[in-house]
């Protein structure tokens, strides 16, 4: 097996291999040709940067030139930054990521910059966005030139492949570094062309040898280690021996046998039915445990098939037309896995995982065979082409450290269970047979990769990273206990957003002070249909228990635009973001919105629970909510139901209708959440998900400032609580302006509250006001951005978050 592997990669390798080369040979190519064309050192340089950040899909490359003589890099050309930097932005070069892969030699590459101890900020460039960095250094015969840098926004990892072609695009630049310092220091113009075209075709030499040295350097490295990708499904670095599912028996290796008198055939199948219903009961009862996300009326699916009429006479006919039970079970499993294949809802279509599952079972306890015991010697990473829930839940959670499968989406059930159980998962991946059972794997949940017998130096690469998360977490533990408190003692409460059960110890490890945001649809995109009454509460419940006593906001049902369970028929919209989505939904749906309002009333005894309506845009859409509510609390009250009667009722403010009417929404609810997620897509008119106008997307721009200034005002006079639970609050940059505002609760993804914290403990209160006001007088992003920075700096603070982690 081992050896077919090894064949497998070898004959795919040529492939793979000549895109690879093709593109990076038509880059260095492109750039060869600017070198040629161009005449001015300048611009190709600015040429080259914009035509390597479109090649390789970076939004961000800059060049940063050694200067031996102040010991310094400074920017020569940037596409991304901000272009002012250019010869502005400087560092020493003990100084920064970018300083750090020349003192090292050797590229750097960090997923989150931000989170990396050697980041250093530099305001001028805007640079504060992006989170993945990789910078190569320039080096001619070991004398340092500069270093190259790409840049991204989303967290990701380069590949190695990205970084050797940036490794090879370096070289030629190294050329025209050499040449910029000759041009800066000699004289005579007809020298300066000599040394060019001299240093150039050096550059191309030395490019000719180190792509041979490349070409010839792959051949073994691939052949040992295999790095194949997939989506990412549940976050987290796993690394264990991979273990691969096989079904306990399978119909195509049971033994051709006489069967018994039909009677006897009979009675041997309906005990085995007995038998895996019992099981499919037992496993209900430990999913409902581990997960409540999880639909567990699925194993009632699968039991209802067990003990369906239909099935069973199917099964019945064969035996008695003169199968044996074993082959009666696989024609009628077969055909019936057929027929659902076939079904154009894409749902049922999926049910056929579970008839085969039932067949499965149904045919291990005809054989008598007991449930392969699931215990392992050591850590392992589980391996199957489908995964089933009873798979994931039959192993113990401690020696689980991956999950790798060919099919599934990161929505999937099983995604779901394994990012409840933080068991790091890819789903989605293509070469799945190329794994065997034992080898060695790296299982990257957050980037979506899975490395198949990793060489040392991605060993050594996890290991770093694995370390890194355990110092970061040591870090956060000296503050998880302090609260966010300016220096002059004015109390911020931080909050956590959170979407699944599973978000809540990371809540809790990251000291959040409350739930600010429950988004309460995530369960519902797992589920079959919508949750009924008693599942909701039981869900609710669950949380409310593992918020271990923090105050909760549970938001409504905010169904549509990109949140679509698979049970939800609507048509194609042309602007689902301005279309038949959430609070819309909710009314329309009345009957699904009255049955969630009970059960959050019916959560309220339990814990501290108030109720939050998304996306209100006008106060039609309120008062009807407030209508269902009371109704809600009627018939709960008719029924003998307790329930908080004090629960609060607020709403979000993510429209800019609300910010405009929002003296009047405050007098007919218990609080605001300003949204500014969608608050900015609707105010600046930028679509939150498209990647093209990403840039537009912009939370300091003076007319959101605008629209939170005057919220925050209209509730603070009618004394009634607002907080903020967009992105924005998790954003170091922003967090001066909100808090001067006159917010005092920000609520976030959990993982961001310690850097917030850290800010607020090392501000005073009247600063932040006066850089709030001082912000609402500036008219663009520019002047606002510079301005805090400017502060940020004058405060120290630009140096703490430097230093953070
Ligand atoms: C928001 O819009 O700011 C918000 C918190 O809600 P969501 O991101 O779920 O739309
Ligand atoms: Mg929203």
């Amino acid at each position: 097996m081992e050896r077919a592997l090894t064949e497998a990669v070898r004959s795919r390798r040529p492939g793979v291999q000549q895109r690879r080369h093709g593109r990076g040979l038509l880059l260095l190519e492109a750039i060869g040709t600017l070198i040629g064309e161009s005449g001015d050192l300048r611009a190709t340089l600015d040429r080259i940067v914009a035509l390597v950040a479109e090649r390789l899909d970076m939004e961000v490359c800059s060049i940063y030139r050694f200067v031996p003589e102040a010991n310094r890099l400074t920017m020569v050309a940037t596409h991304g930054l901000d272009p002012g930097s250019v010869d502005n932005v400087s560092m020493g070069i003990d100084e920064g990521l970018t300083g750090f892969a020349l003192e090292k030699g050797e590229p750097v590459m960090a997923i989150d910059a931000l989170a990396h101890p050697r980041y250093k900020y530099f305001p001028e460039t805007g640079e504060e966005r992006y989170h993945s960095f990789l910078g190569v250094p320039i080096v001619d015969r070991r004398e340092p030139l500069g270093v190259l840098v790409v840049q991204t926004s989303r967290r990701r990892r380069f590949s190695r492949d990205e970084v050797r072609l940036m490794k090879a695009v370096a070289v030629p630049i190294g050329g025209l570094l050499v040449q910029l310092r000759l041009l800066e220091s000699l004289e005579s113009k007809e020298e300066e062309r000599r040394g060019y075209h001299q240093r150039m075709l050096d550059a191309i030499k030395r490019l000719q040898v180190y792509e041979r040295q490349q070409g010839s350097a792959d051949v073994p490295t691939a052949v040992t280690a295999v790095r194949v990708n997939g989506i990412p499904a549940a976050p987290g670095f796993g690394i264990g021996r991979a273990h691969l599912l096989v079904p306990d028996v399978s119909f195509s290796s049971i033994a051709e046998r006489r069967p018994q008198a039909p009677r006897k055939e009979l009675s041997r199948f309906q005990a085995a039915i007995a038998r895996s219903v019992e099981e499919v009961e037992r496993l209900k009862e430990r999913v409902q445990a581990s997960c409540p996300e999880i639909d567990a009326t699925l194993f009632d699916a699968q039991r209802l098939m067990l003990t369906d009429e239909s099935f069973r006479a199917r099964v019945e006919a064969e035996i008695s037309a003169g199968a044996s039970a074993e082959r009666a079970l696989e024609r009628v499993v077969t055909a019936m896995v057929a027929e659902f294949s076939q079904l154009e809802d894409p749902y049922l279509r999926a049910r056929a995982v579970d008839v085969k599952d039932i067949g499965q079972r149904a045919l291990r306890n005809l054989l008598g065979v007991a449930e392969r015991d699931r215990s392992f010697a050591s850590a392992v990473v589980l391996v199957a082409r489908e995964l089933t829930l009873s798979d994931i839940v039959l192993i113990e959670p401690e020696q689980l450290k991956g999950i790798v499968m060919g099919a599934g989406g990161s929505t999937s059930h099983a995604s779901i269970l394994a990012k409840s159980l933080e068991i790091p998962t890819v789903v989605g991946v293509e070469r799945i047979d190329e794994i065997h059972e034992g080898t060695h794997l790296i299982v990257d949940g957050n980037a979506g990769v899975v490395y198949v017998r990793p060489g040392a130096e991605v060993v050594r690469e996890y290991g770093r990273l694995k370390d890194e998360y355990a110092a970061f977490n040591r870090e956060l533990d000296s503050l998880r206990t302090q609260p966010a408190v300016t220096r002059d003692g004015c109390r911020v409460m931080l909050s956590a957003n959170i979407g699944l059960l599973g978000d809540l110890p990371l809540a809790l490890r990251h000291g959040a002070d409350r739930v600010g945001l429950y988004r309460t649809e995530f369960a519902f995109l797992s589920h079959r249909d919508f949750l009924n009454e008693a599942e909701q509460v039981t869900l609710y419940e669950r949380v409310v228990h593992a918020a271990e006593g923090l105050p909760l906001t549970v938001r409504t049902l905010d169904l549509g635009a990109d949140k679509y369970p698979p049970y939800f028929n609507v048509p194609l919209e042309a602007n689902p973001f301005l279309g038949w989505r959430s609070i819309r939904v909710s009314l329309e749906l009345a009957s699904v919105f009255k049955t969630q309002l009970r059960a959050i009333l019916r959560t309220t005894p339990s814990g501290t629970l108030r109720i939050m309506l998304p996306m209100i845009s006008s106060l039609e859409e309120l008062r009807r909510s407030r209508e269902l509510l009371e109704e809600a609390k009627d018939e709960l009250r008719r029924e003998g139901h307790g329930f908080d009667e004090g629960v609060q009722l607020g709403m979000m403010v993510e429209v800019p209708s609300a910010v405009e009417l929002a003296d009047r929404f405050i007098d007919e609810v218990d609080f605001f959440s300003i949204g500014t997620n969608d608050l900015i897509q609707y105010l600046l008119a930028v679509d939150r998900n498209n990647r093209k106008v990403a840039s537009l997307y912009e939370p300091l721009h003076p007319a959101v400032l605008r629209a939170i200034a005057s919220v925050v005002r209209v509730a603070t006079a009618s004394g009634k609580p607002v907080s903020l639970c967009g992105e924005m609050a998790a954003d170091p940059v922003c967090t001066l302006v909100l808090i001067g505002l006159g917010l005092r609760d920000l609520s976030m993804s959990a993982f961001f509250i310690p850097v917030i914290k850290r800010l607020i403990r090392s501000v005073e209160i009247d600063i932040a006001e006066r850089v709030a006001s001082d912000v609402l007088e500036l008219a663009t992003v520019k002047e606002v951005k510079r301005h805090i920075f400017e502060v940020m700096r004058e405060l120290g603070v630009i140096d703490l978050m430097e230093t953070y982690h």
